[in-house]
């Protein structure tokens, strides 16, 4: 049997929860296309949350899979307090006040436990409350109360969401909850930290300073739901180590009708950027309670597969539905037939880059010149020499339909990949040569079954090797020619 070369080039990312944390369930789903298992930092504690790690972790080893972990981190997340009657029904032109004092909610008053969300606001904003079905204008605001007349009225249960995307926030980018997660997430050396409501790359600067004071480094991914990210995005692209389009709340602070036009930019600037990106919330919303998806659904799994997403992802499809495995198997067929339609259509074109008087990078032109190689010899794989995954990521983002395989001696690099488009990875020795090096990738890839005798492969790499961004190397090679296998 040859392992999962050719499958699908798109990586799915599905979030663990109740629904899919049994040890079973998460085998099914590894064999159904999962590559990255997001542990979502929102829900549920570290005693769950590291029996899922440890459980993924093994299951992947025994299913020969690689699978990484995403610990999406809450971030400062406003929410109101626990209400004495659950759901609370408001209508138009009800009084509400939302107030620092520790308040079971009711007549009239809510409890909003965020001090710096409470100094920020003034007189004449508007608060969106559950994800945006109810809506307040605040009359009068002094720092510790919001006494509030309500626009759009509904029921309101406990703990719902507060968001208020016209005013200017200075609330900290990390929470106490968020330092005591993240402090967890490293310690169960987790691949990718998504850190949620970035507004401008000094926030992720924060997080990765602290993960160097701790000592420890994961892959960080700026999740994009605030507006004022959006006008800074292209300076946290440069910061930061993927993306995730998170529509959820970028459908509550941005109209959701702009939604569309803001993934499909996104999607473009990372590409450009060689950064992983990841589509997220809702793509197959109707699954959490059925078996099929609607036709919209998946017509929108395909039409980010279109824009060059990376990734797409699965929420409470996966963590609290009834069809988690299913949810899994849908994308990954949604997936296929996208690919299969999509031939080569380079993500970024050579005009789009910045190529000065001293002509084109020479690692760019090596990374773009091997996907059109590869379109006129198809060989069985393009293999890249990767310490950092950084010469892999660009390959990828030339989106070559020759699968391709990245060989790393670094444990790190090898599950990080896990996320990047068309990316299969294996971890190999360390080698000195080329010679050697070469019947290192040819013998493993032949032991995994990845390669048969007479099999061609672009191989490019870095020489002396170790050096990211040093790609020089570019080599053709048919499997068994010097006796390797
Ligand atoms: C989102 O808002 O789309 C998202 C992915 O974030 P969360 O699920 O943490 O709200």
């Amino acid at each position: 049997m040859r392992l999962r070369l050719d499958n699908k080039h798109t990586k799915i990312v599905a979030t663990i929860g109740p629904a899919s944390r049994h040890p079973e369930t998460l085998r099914a789903m590894i064999r159904g296309g999962m590559n990255v298992a997001r542990i979502n930092f929102s829900h549920g504690d570290h005693r769950a949350h590291g029996e899922t790690i440890d459980n993924i972790r093994r299951l992947a080893a025994e299913e020969g899979a690689v699978v990484a972990i995403l610990c999406d981190i809450q971030g400062p997340k406003i929410r109101i307090g626990d209400l004495q009657q659950d759901p609370m029904v408001l209508g138009i032109g009800d009084n509400i006040t939302l107030t620092l004092d520790d308040v079971i909610g009711g007549n009239g008053i809510v409890s909003l436990p965020h001090p710096e969300f409470l100094r920020d606001i003034e007189a004449g904003t508007i608060l969106l409350l559950d994800d945006g079905n109810l809506q307040f204008n605040v009359r009068e605001a002094d720092g510790r109360n919001l006494l509030c007349d309500v626009l759009v009225g509904g029921p309101l249960k406990s703990r719902k969401g507060v968001s208020a995307p016209n005013a200017r926030l200075t609330l900290s980018a990390i929470t106490d909850k968020d330092r005591e997660d993240i402090r967890f997430a490293l310690a169960k050396d987790c691949d990718y930290m998504a850190m949620s409501f970035v507004r401008s790359a000094a926030d992720i600067r924060e997080l990765k300073g602290l993960m160097k004071q701790l000592g420890q480094h994961a892959a960080v991914i700026a999740k994009i739901e605030m507006g004022e990210a959006l006008d800074n995005i292209e300076e946290i692209i440069a910061v930061c180590d993927g993306i995730m389009v998170a529509r959820g709340d970028l459908g509550i602070e941005t109209p959701a009708e702009e939604v569309p036009f803001h993934q499909k930019r996104i999607i473009k600037l990372c590409n450009l950027a060689a950064k992983p990106v990841i589509t997220a919330t809702q793509m197959l919303e109707s699954m959490t309670e059925n078996p099929r998806p609607t036709r919209a659904e998946a017509s929108d799994v395909y039409n980010a597969i279109l824009d060059g997403t990376d990734a797409i992802m699965l929420s409470a499809e996966s963590a609290s539905g009834s069809y988690p495995v299913r949810a899994v198997e849908v994308m990954s067929e949604i997936a296929s037939i996208a690919e299969q339609n999509l031939g080569y259509q380079r993500a970024t074109s050579h005009d789009e880059r910045a190529v000065g008087e001293a002509g084109e990078d020479i690692s760019d032109a090596i990374c773009r010149t091997t996907t059109e190689i590869s379109q006129a010899i198809k060989p069985r794989a393009i293999v890249t020499t990767s310490m950092s995954g950084y010469t892999t990521r660009r390959v990828a983002k030339e989106r070559p339909n020759t699968p391709i395989l990245c060989m790393t001696p670094n444990a790190t690099t090898q599950r990080r990949m896990a996320l990047v488009w068309g990316v299969t990875s294996l971890q190999v020795q360390e080698f000195t040569t080329i010679d050697e090096m070469i019947s290192l990738i040819v013998r493993t890839a032949h032991e995994k079954r990845l390669v048969e005798r007479g099999d061609r492969l672009v191989i490019i790499a870095g020489v002396p090797f170790g050096i990211d961004g040093q790609t020089n190397l570019v080599k053709i090679h048919t499997v068994g020619e010097e006796g390797e296998i």
